[in-house]
């Protein structure tokens, strides 16, 4: 039998302290060749940490750094096969953009006219063709990060770390650089490790999403996954807004007073004198909040009882006057048990309908 191929990047038990602070706890994660990988978590959860260890800008207290099967712990990072994305660009303000990109081609004395092609081949990538001779002060944010992409890229690395390299951009931009990242990421093949505590983006590109909380992982999984099973609250609440549902109330939906989550996008608000369908939670409440988002209108349910639901409707026959003048009346909500999901066991498992 052949061995499968050893993974991009293997941390293996990687912990990393500064003073007091434990920034990085015991990670292990492997990260397969050409995945589209992100390391998701919020501010001063160890992610950053974790690139700059693999990047070899950093060293572990313990544990090993695998790329490609090879241990490069004690590698500095010129001697490893990965390179890095910032989200300050880091560009050469008084070299012009094609000499910006060409920077570690020249480095390593490859010929001219090598230089001169691979840049055009560079700029066509990130679809800035013909803008060699432009100044980084001439070109857009977003033009900037591209730039600083296509600098990274022409050196053919096996892995690309980048580290909220959307960070600086306005939310439009970026969304559309999220796109077009992924686009790129496909194109070349290459294993992209891309840091972000921003859980939208991680859905929208990644293949895989590590969700890091204080210094640990807490879930590794592809979007869906995680989004569809959160192996525990912390998850459930940070990739995208649920609903824990715990103690008298669970009790009475599911049977247990465990929590359980369900996504406001499941559940329905219809009339309190509307019967719910058969073998669906139906619970009272009214209206504490309503925000008016375009596509979606967010509703705040406080439950009878006490608590509270967030849901989210579209707003396919709803104008923003029919929907804000739903403030303060009493509805039902209605949810198909299916969508019940237990988050306190570790596996995000579907509960049993019957509880
Ligand atoms: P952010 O999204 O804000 O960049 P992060 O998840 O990337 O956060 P890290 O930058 O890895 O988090 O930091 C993890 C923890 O380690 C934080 O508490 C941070 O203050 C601390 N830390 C990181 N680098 C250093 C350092 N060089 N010296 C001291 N403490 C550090």
């Amino acid at each position: 039998m052949t061995e499968p191929p050893a993974p991009a990047i293997r941390l293996d038990h990687v912990s990393r302290s500064f003073g007091e602070v434990t920034a990085v706890d015991n990670v292990s994660l492997d990260i397969l060749d050409g995945e589209f990988f992100t390391l998701l978590g919020p501010s001063g959860s160890g992610k950053t940490t974790c690139l700059r260890i693999i990047a070899g800008f950093d060293q572990p207290d313990a544990g090993r750094v695998l790329l490609h099967g090879a241990d490069v712990t004690q590698l500095p990072p010129y001697e490893r096969e990965v390179n890095t994305v910032f989200q300050d660009y880091a560009l050469f303000p008084h070299m012009e953009v094609g000499a910006n990109i060409a920077y570690g081609l020249m480095i390593r004395s490859v010929a001219k006219p090598e230089r001169v092609r691979r840049v055009a081949e560079m700029l066509d990538l990130v679809r800035m063709p013909g803008l060699e001779s432009r100044r980084p002060s001439q070109l857009s944010g977003g033009q900037r990060q591209r730039v600083a992409l296509a600098r990274a890229l022409i050196l053919h690395p096996r892995v690309l770390l980048l580290d909220e390299p959307l960070g600086a951009l306005d939310l439009k931009l970026r969304q559309q650089m999220q796109v077009e990242l992924k686009a790129i990421q496909q194109q070349v093949g290459i294993t992209f490790i891309y840091v972000t505590h921003d859980q939208e983006e991680a859905l929208t590109m990644s293949d895989r999403v590590a969700v890091f909380n204080v210094g640990r992982v807490i879930q590794i999984g592809s979007p869906a996954e995680l989004y569809e099973h959160p192996a525990s609250p912390f998850v459930a609440g940070f990739v995208g807004v649920s609903n824990l549902i715990s103690g008298e109330l669970a009790q009475r939906i599911t049977g247990s007073a465990e929590t359980f989550s369900v996504r406001p996008e499941k559940i329905s608000l219809q009339a309190v004198e509307q019967p719910s369908p058969d073998g669906h939670v139906s619970v009272k409440g009214s209206v504490r909040d309503v925000v008016y988002l375009g596509v979606h209108t967010r509703y705040l349910i406080e439950l009878e009882g006490g608590g509270d639901l967030t849901v989210v409707e579209q707003n396919r026959d709803t104008t923003s006057m029919d929907v804000m003048s739903a403030r303060g009346r009493q509805v039902r909500l209605v949810w198909d048990p299916k969508h019940n999901r237990r988050v306190s066991d570790g596996g995000g498992a579907a509960l049993d309908p019957a509880g």
